[in-house]
């Protein structure tokens, strides 16, 4: 199953829309906003004149630390206007050498061209109260998920004790293998499992290499693989695994060579940058045949 990652700093109300609407049409199963934009994402299903109940509503809220919930911004003191920022930020989030925020989505992309030390990443600690927030507004939600790669497995469970207090639903943990052994991350998810135990259902999100799907680049799927076959091999359910972090064209096969049936697959900047520049139709094609060549799984 085909799940789209909006983007968890992505805040483009019109963005959101676009690829909400054409991912929908194509068949996506889930759609993964941050919380203020879940009305965003339930109005472009409803705009379309789409069901819903046919899609999974999911929000992602960051452990502080994570790269998800980072914002980039720039000391115009040290910024030689290069642009070398400008050129590579895959948001378009750089004008006039200040970042906005609203298209941000931390991937420090700007700060590794950077060679002047001008760009720093700071945390955005606003989720945890927005998902507050959404919850009252009594919107839709199918799941929410913990982002939750940083070292500290206190701050993990605690934020998750948190969540799982206020929501009832399905939860899932966005993990990689940046911070925690293969024995490490199953011993934190068996200690997730135990706080979750009245909740609806619990994923497991394998990350590999968070947002770096690229076309024709077999590296960077196999990381997230790898990490999903040790959890498989450990003894966690593949049918609550969801793949993320680097999943492309080549992921699905990879799995089927390595008789690993997942979920779902998560598309994030992969996916955005697939129909980016595209016409109406030439999109909707590119984005039927990723949807259709994952939902075949
Ligand atoms: S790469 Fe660094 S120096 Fe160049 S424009 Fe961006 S912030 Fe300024
Ligand atoms: S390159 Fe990434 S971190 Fe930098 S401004 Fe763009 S989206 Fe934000």
């Amino acid at each position: 199953m085909f799940k789209l990652i909006l983007g968890l700093g992505n805040c483009d109300i019109q963005n959101i829309k676009a690829l909400v609407k054409l991912y929908a049409k194509a068949g996506a199963w889930m759609f993964d906003v941050s919380p203020k934009m879940l009305p965003v994402l339930s109005q472009a299903i409803l705009e379309e004149n789409l069901d819903p109940d046919n899609y999974k509503f999911c929000v992602s809220i960051p452990v502080e630390g994570d790269i998800h919930g980072k914002k980039a911004h720039i000391d115009l003191k040290k910024c030689k206007k290069c642009k070398k920022c400008v050129k590579a930020c895959p948001q378009g989030a750089i004008e006039d050498f200040v970042v906005n925020s609203t298209k941000c989505i931390g991937c420090s992309i700007c700060k590794k061209k950077c060679s002047h030390n001008a760009v720093k990443l700071s945390d955005d600690t606003s989720y945890y109260k927005e998902f507050k927030e959404v919850l009252k507004q009594g919107i839709k939600l199918d799941c929410v998920e913990l982002h939750a790669s940083v070292d500290d497995e206190k701050k993990i469970l605690g934020l998750l004790k948190k969540i799982s207090k206020k929501y009832k639903g399905a939860i899932s943990l966005c993990i990689s293998r940046k911070h925690f052994s293969n024995l490490a991350a199953f011993s934190l998810i068996k200690k997730a499992q135990k706080i979750l135990q009245d909740n609806l259902d619990f994923y497991v999100q394998a990350d590999g290499k968070s947002m770096n799907g690229a076309d024709k680049e077999l590296s960077s799927t196999l990381e997230c693989v790898a990490f999903a076959l040790s959890l498989k091999d450990l003894g966690f359910d593949e049918k609550k695994i969801i793949l993320s972090g680097g999943v492309n064209e080549y992921t699905k096969n990879l799995c089927e060579k390595l008789s690993l049936s997942p979920l779902a697959f998560g598309f994030g900047t992969y996916a955005r940058n697939k129909v980016k520049n595209l016409d109406e139709q030439q999109a909707l094609e590119v984005a039927l045949k990723l949807v259709k060549d994952v939902s075949e799984a």
